[in-house]
């Protein structure tokens, strides 16, 4: 089943004589539970892509579907909610707030819908992400590895269709890296979870189904690696 469909999308930064082509009329699809893995050398595009598919900024071309739902036709309103529910995003820098606890960090985007915690989701979830005796403790107090866990904690509380990551492993220690690599291979080969990760570490991109090179805003390469 095709969960996300990109079509023709382009995004340019700025206008004039200072713009900034970042996005070149790209088109691919991702069926459900593939793991991809971008690649491509820096100032290529990959995070202006990643951000087009995650609803953060709105491209200057083209469309993106989720599921049957073409994002950029929703309002702002419409599309901040939609994006809190289908799309978890993880960042290199964990983007945690630092006076909230680690579950009131990871219910966040309920909360900001006005949604209900299902205690028994939440226990699962705080399990699968070993966090069990740290909810009561601020972002602060944990390790590198244990904050990006509690961002994956965040971006997966709503259940969403994608998860979309920007250098997941980019600011842990090599163990913290590994351990975050085989969390995610698991979300992916246990739960289906769909993935779409941006990443300069080699260790991701052997993991993943599927690896796209972006150069120059646009597709240099899109590899089945197994499957
Ligand atoms: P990558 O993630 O591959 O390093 P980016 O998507 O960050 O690439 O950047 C692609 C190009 O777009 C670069 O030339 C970058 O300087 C430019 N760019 C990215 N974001 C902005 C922005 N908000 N305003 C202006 N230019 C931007
Ligand atoms: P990355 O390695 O993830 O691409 P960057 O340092 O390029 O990190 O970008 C960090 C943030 O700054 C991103 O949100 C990107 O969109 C924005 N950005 C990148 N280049 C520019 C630019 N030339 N002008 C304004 N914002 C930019």
């Amino acid at each position: 089943m095709e969960i996300l469909k990109i079509e023709h999308l382009s995004k340019t930064y700025g206008k004039g004589e200072s713009a900034v082509k970042a996005l070149d009329d790209v088109s691919f699809s991702v069926q459900k539970g593939e793991f991809v893995a971008i690649i491509g050398p820096s100032g290529s595009g990959k995070s202006t892509l990643l951000h087009m598919l995650g609803g953060v900024d709105r491209p200057t071309g083209g469309n993106v579907f989720v599921e049957e739902t073409d994002m950029y036709a929703l309002n702002e309103t419409q599309l901040a909610i939609f994006r809190r529910r289908q799309i978890g995003l993880i960042y290199q820098f964990f983007n945690l707030i630092p006076v909230l606890t680690v579950e009131e960090n990871m219910t966040l985007p309920l909360l900001l819908d006005q949604q209900k915690v299902d205690k028994k989701q939440l226990d699962s979830l705080v399990n699968t992400l070993n966090l069990q005796h740290r909810l009561n403790h601020l972002p602060n107090q944990l390790s590198g590895g244990q904050q990006q866990r509690v961002s994956i904690g965040r971006a997966l509380i709503s259940n969403p269709a994608i998860m979309l990551a920007d250098e997941p492993t980019g600011n842990l220690d090599s163990k913290n890296s590994s351990e975050i690599v085989d969390l995610l291979k698991m979300l992916n080969k246990t739960y289906h979870q769909t993935l779409i990760v941006i990443t300069h570490d080699e260790r991701i991109a052997l993991q993943a189904d599927r690896i796209i090179s972006i150069e120059d805003g646009r597709i240099a390469k899109d590899e089945v690696i197994r499957r």
